[in-house]
C-alpha cells in the first residue's frame, strides 16, 4: 500500500491549540527538569543578542554529570522555579527577542509530540491548555489525517493500530460507564475480569503512590499530601460522598474524563506506550493511573472551585503520568502492594472518578 507521509494523524483539536504564554497558570516552564541536546546548547550559546539575554543563557542550563550528546544540558531553574529566560509577563526573552527558531525542539514544540516514524502527532494532557480545550468539548474526541509541515518516515503497523482504536472505541461507547468501559478494555487486552478487593486495601495502594510522588515530585506533592490529609480512615461511604459531591459540581465528568482518556492514550499509544511493559502490564499502570487521579481528586475537593482548580490538578498530574517513569513505578507500587496482575489491578477502577 502506498501511504502518503505528509499525512499526519492528530486529534481533531490539534490545530485549535495555542500557547496560552503569559496567562498561562501553571507555565511548562516552571519546575520542569527541561532537557536539550548538546547541537541545541551549542546553539543557544553562540546566539549573539543583547547583554541581558546572553547574561541570562549563560546561567539558564547545567550540564549534568551523565550528560550524552542528545540529553546534554538541563534547565537551570531560579529559586522560584522559573526559566531564568523567563519574563517577569511570563514570555519567553529568547522568543520574543530571537524569534521561534532559536528555540530547543522541546521549547518550541510542547505541548506537542510529533511522531515522524509514525506519521502522528499529539498534544499532551500536562498542559493546562490542552485540558481545557478537551473539557469544554462534549463530542467525543475524532483522528484526523492532516498535512503538519512534517514529513514523516513510516507509519503504526495496521494490527497495532487496529487494537488502539479499539480501545479508544470501547471508552467511547457512551452507553456504559466509563469504569465499565476501562474493565472491557482490560479483558479485551489480558482476557482476565476485575476482582473485587475492598476499598482500605484500594486506599492503601493509592496511599503508597501518594508517598512516592509526594517525595519525588514537586509539580503534584501538595495534591498527594493533601489526599493523605483528608482521606486517612475515611470510609467507602464517604469516600462515594465526595465523588457524588463532584459530579453534581461537574455534571459532565464522565465525558471530561473521557475526553481527556481518550487524548492520553493517543499520546502514549495505548496499550503499546514504549516502555517496558507489554500490553497487559499497560492495562495494570492504566488502572493506577485512574484511580491514583480519583483518589487526588476526592482528596483535594475543597480546593477545587470551579473548572479551572479541576483543570490545574488534571495537567500537574498527567505532568507526571506522561513525562516520568510513571509506568515504570506504577508497576513496582502496584507489585509491592499484591496489585500486580490485570484482576487485582481491575480492582482500582472502581475508585477511579
Ligand atoms: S503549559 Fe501550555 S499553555 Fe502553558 S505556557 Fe506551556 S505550552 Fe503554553
Amino acid at each position: 500500500m502506498d501511504y502518503d507521509l505528509t499525512q499526519f494523524l492528530v486529534p481533531d483539536f490539534y490545530e485549535q491549540f495555542s500557547c496560552k504564554c503569559g496567562e498561562c497558570r501553571s507555565s511548562c516552564c516552571e519546575g520542569w527538569d527541561v532537557v536539550i541536546s548538546q547541537k541545541e546548547y551549542f546553539d543557544i550559546l553562540g546566539i549573539q543578542s543583547t547583554e541581558e539575554i546572553r547574561s541570562r543563557i549563560s546561567r539558564a542550563f547545567y550540564i549534568p554529570k551523565d550528560a550524552s550528546p542528545e540529553r546534554y544540558a538541563v534547565l537551570n531553574h531560579d529559586w522560584l522555579g522559573n526559566c531564568p529566560l523567563r519574563s517577569e509577563d511570563g514570555l519567553c526573552l529568547l522568543h520574543a527577542a530571537e524569534g521561534e527558531t532559536s528555540l530547543p525542539d522541546v521549547c518550541r514544540l510542547y505541548p506537542r509530540t510529533i511522531r515522524k516514524d509514525l506519521c502522528e502527532a499529539s498534544l499532551s494532557n500536562s498542559c493546562e491548555r490542552v485540558i481545557e480545550l478537551l473539557v469544554n468539548r462534549k463530542d467525543p474526541l475524532r483522528f484526523v489525517s492532516r498535512d503538519i509541515g512534517s514529513v514523516g518516515t513510516g507509519y503504526e503497523p495496521p494490527y497495532r493500530m487496529s487494537l488502539r482504536m479499539q480501545c479508544i472505541g470501547i471508552i467511547q461507547d457512551r452507553n456504559s460507564s466509563l469504569a465499565q468501559s476501562f474493565e472491557s478494555v482490560g479483558q479485551l487486552i489480558s482476557g482476565k475480569r476485575a476482582e473485587k478487593r475492598s476499598f482500605e486495601e484500594c486506599l492503601a495502594v493509592m496511599f503508597s503512590f501518594c508517598e512516592n510522588y509526594s517525595d519525588n515530585d514537586s509539580s503534584i506533592k501538595e495534591y498527594c499530601d493533601n489526599a493523605m490529609r483528608k482521606l486517612r480512615g475515611i470510609t467507602e461511604s464517604e469516600y462515594d460522598k465526595r465523588r457524588y459531591l463532584l459530579k453534581t459540581m461537574f455534571p459532565d465528568i464522565e465525558m471530561i474524563q473521557e475526553n481527556v482518556m481518550v487524548n492520553h492514550f493517543f499520546v502514549e499509544k495505548f496499550p503499546y506506550s514504549e516502555t517496558r511493559e507489554n500490553e497487559t502490564e499497560e492495562y495494570e499502570s492504566l488502572c493506577a493511573l485512574l484511580c491514583f487521579i480519583g483518589v487526588l481528586v476526592a482528596g483535594n475537593l475543597e480546593r477545587i472551585n470551579g473548572m479551572n482548580d479541576l483543570v490545574d490538578l488534571l495537567a500537574a498530574a498527567f505532568r507526571v503520568m506522561e513525562h516520568s517513569a510513571f509506568h515504570y513505578n506504577a508497576h513496582v507500587l502496584l507489585d509491592r502492594a499484591g496489585f500486580g496482575e490485570p484482576e487485582t489491578a481491575g480492582s482500582l477502577l472502581e475508585y477511579s472518578l
